[in-house]
């Protein structure tokens, strides 16, 4: 049987213990803004837009997903949030936002003199990305069991912010 969305999700990524970003371990364009690629009914999609639908539901009309933490390749659903394209535009390309793309990697760590591996083309390589590349397979592994106890718990429902679980809860009892 074909794997299932959540399943494909959950093997492609793994969480950065430090920022509580979860890092996207599958494809990445570099033509879209490093983002995670995912394959969802035969169709290629942005990993945290999969993400969004997945622990979220439908994206609100006219809205796109934005990344509060600045990582494109995260895909934790606590860390995106819906604004409209002018709103994502505006962010990108703000002082704040450039400033991070020179200061931290792709993953979101920090570019400090430790971390940078300096190669002979004049390109940097982040240290932290090469250690936990070798950590992957534990750090995903501690990831499923995180994932299927909170779910285990919620009865098969699984919702990442506890704010909107205990929202939706608090709907269902009052109607
Ligand atoms: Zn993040
Ligand atoms: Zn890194």
């Amino acid at each position: 049987m074909a794997k299932s969305t959540e399943e494909k999700f959950l093997d492609r990524s793994y969480p950065e213990p430090n920022t509580g970003c979860w890092l996207w371990a599958g494809v990445v364009d570099p033509s879209r803004n490093n983002y995670g690629r995912l394959y969802v009914d035969g169709k290629m999609e942005s990993a945290h837009i999969v993400s969004w639908r997945l622990f979220r539901g439908e994206i609100p009309e006219g809205l796109v997903i934005d990344h509060l933490c600045r990582v494109p390749i995260c895909v934790n659903p606590d860390h995106l949030e819906p604004v409209t394209q002018r709103e994502n535009n505006i962010r990108g390309i703000s002082p704040a936002a450039l400033n991070y793309r020179k200061t931290h990697c792709i993953r979101g760590h920090e570019f400090t003199c430790e971390n940078t591996m300096l190669i002979k083309d004049g390109s940097r390589r982040c240290r932290e990305c090469l250690r936990r590349d070798h950590r992957r397979e534990y750090e995903n592994r501690k990831h499923r069991e995180y994932y299927a106890k909170k779910k285990a718990e919620r009865g098969g429902k699984y919702y990442i912010n506890d704010a909107v679980y205990q929202e939706k809860q608090r709907c269902k009892r009052e109607t």
